[in-house]
């Protein structure tokens, strides 16, 4: 197939959460299987390391926005272990920021005007590489309007007309709702905006657009499929969903394991592999403990968290058990931005109990490792989580997760139960109440349980015995779109 994705973000070009990791991911893994796959991103000159190959390709592209023909160069670049192409659109006006989406805790005033203008760029590339894609796969709200360039104005052009359209949602509650008067940056006729379509409560809805328009909508875990049908996570567009639901599928995210890999990562002090897990995680945490100042105390467990610091991520259920937590045995590790409330309230803590509690207040990729392979047990108390990567990064590095029970978390996260230990699946601990009360005992089971080499080295075991390479959900990504291709009402097959 010839495959071309759409996304805001992808590792190592420019990350702020998952949506990075799986846009690579699962490039990656969809070339490695046989695919002639294009990624389509902003070029974001501030946030890319220099040490990315990339270069002009000498062609320019241009779209209409606001009845002006605005021009954007194209930069190329690939993903790293595949033969998989980047497409890098170069309009530093809109992209060479020293944020993606926001500065200072601000959305960027003009970020529909991007994003439409991004989302009609990726089409323009296609129609200019002769890339003749079978699929179109947008993502999130950001690009979100592709599908609606592809039903509305491109299936009927030469290259486009067998092209599906597929959206995959990966965090519901970011929708890139603007007001009304933006309607004329999506270049689209204003009988669109109206409830069944671009329109939400009076006003434009970027990921609504996308779900109206794609003929296949996925999202990122099967029970997160489920739940954004109901009011408790549907975020309003829960209707919508019911309403297109036959086309919407859950489809778990895979990790990469070129990168994401205890025996072979380059930023932990130690590598390890199932069989010297508890020799190399011992250097691990040591190593951790020296780094952020904290006693080497080798018996005590560590708990790590590596989150934007939102409401989503459970910062206001540490917030209220952080008392009670902290009369236990056990060490704290937080690397998170965002909310500065949040902020606050770590950096807080940092002071308070530097014999406990240490924390980055920022973003860094090794570190991140480090904590993966250093701590004990990972904490992710999340209110709502479509898929979640840490917990499963976690298993692999023989961490422990503790997490509620909700989304991506129930379908990655085996719960230690009498029974499911017995059966030596048990990979972690979940809680089933979004409460402080119900999190503490869960995670003081957890505590309990290291204390128990028997129950603890089963779990770490069964945890990095887990397959979590992207090859799996990439086959499903493979049969969503065919199954895409064969319903478009002018199929050739
Ligand atoms: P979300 O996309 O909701 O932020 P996910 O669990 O799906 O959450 O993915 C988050 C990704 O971002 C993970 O790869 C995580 O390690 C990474 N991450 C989040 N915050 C930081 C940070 N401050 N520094 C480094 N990596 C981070």
């Amino acid at each position: 197939m010839r495959i071309l994705l759409a996304a805001s973000e992808a590792v190592p070009f420019a990350k702020t959460g998952g949506l990075a990791d799986v846009a690579s991911g699962l490039t990656k893994a969809l070339a490695l299987r046989g695919h002639d796959v294009t990624l389509v991103l902003p070029y974001y000159r501030q946030a890319m390391p220099e040490s990315i190959w990339r270069q002009p390709t000498g062609r320019f592209i241009e779209v209409s926005l606001r009845d002006q023909q605005v021009r954007a160069g194209v930069v190329e670049s690939r993903i790293e272990g595949s033969d998989a192409r980047v497409l890098l659109i170069d309009h530093p006006h809109y992209f060479d920021r020293s944020g993606l989406y926001v500065e200072q805790e601000s959305d960027y005033p003009d970020n529909c005007e991007r994003f439409c203008a991004f989302s009609r760029f990726v089409m323009e590339a296609a129609k200019s590489f002769q890339l003749q894609p079978d699929v179109i796969h947008a993502n999130d709200w950001q690009t979100g309007l592709v599908p609606a360039l592809q039903q509305v104005e491109y299936r009927q052009q030469p290259g486009f007309e067998n092209a599906a359209a597929v959206l995959t949602i990966h965090n519901l509650a970011y929708q890139g709702a603007f007001w009304q008067q933006d309607m004329h940056l999506t270049g689209l006729s204003d009988a669109y905006f109206n409830w069944n379509q671009m329109e939400h409560y009076g006003q434009i809805n970027l990921l609504k657009t996308g779900i109206v328009f794609s003929d296949a909508v996925t999202t990122v875990s099967p029970t997160y499929a489920r739940e954004i049908q109901t009011n408790a996570f549907g975020c309003g567009l829960e209707g919508v969903l019911q309403h297109h639901c036959s086309k919407l599928t859950g489809i778990l995210n895979g990790v990469d394991v070129d990168l994401w890999n205890p025996e072979t990562d380059p930023a932990i002090p130690m590598p390890y592999s199932k069989e010297t897990v508890q020799h190399g995680k011992a250097a691990c945490k040591k190593r951790l403990q020296q780094h952020f100042n904290l006693p080497e105390q080798k018996f005590t467990p560590l708990c790590g968290m590596i989150s934007r610091m939102s409401e989503q991520k459970g910062f206001d259920l540490i917030q209220e058990c952080i008392n009670d937590l902290l009369r236990e045995d056990v060490q704290l590790v937080f690397l998170g931005t965002g909310d500065s409330r949040y902020e606050d309230f770590v950096r807080d803590l940092t002071m308070k109990r530097p014999d406990k509690v240490a924390a980055t207040i920022g973003f860094d990729e090794a570190l991140a490792h480090q904590i993966e392979a250093g701590s004990d047990i990972y904490l992710m108390p999340s209110r709502f989580e479509p898929c979640g990567l840490n917990q499963m990064y976690s298993q692999a590095y023989g961490t422990v997760p503790v997490v509620n029970a909700v989304g991506g978390l129930v379908d990655s996260v085996i719960d230690c139960t009498p029974e499911t230990l017995a059966d030596r699946i048990a990979t972690g601990f979940q809680f089933h109440d979004y409460t402080s009360s119900a999190f503490l005992a869960r995670l003081k089971d957890a505590l309990a349980a290291y204390r128990e080499d028997d129950v603890w080295n089963v779990l770490v075991e069964n945890g990095m015995s887990c397959d979590w390479s992207w090859n799996r959900s990439a086959e499903i990504y493979e049969q969503t779109y065919e199954r895409a291709i064969t319903n478009l009402p002018n199929n050739p097959y």
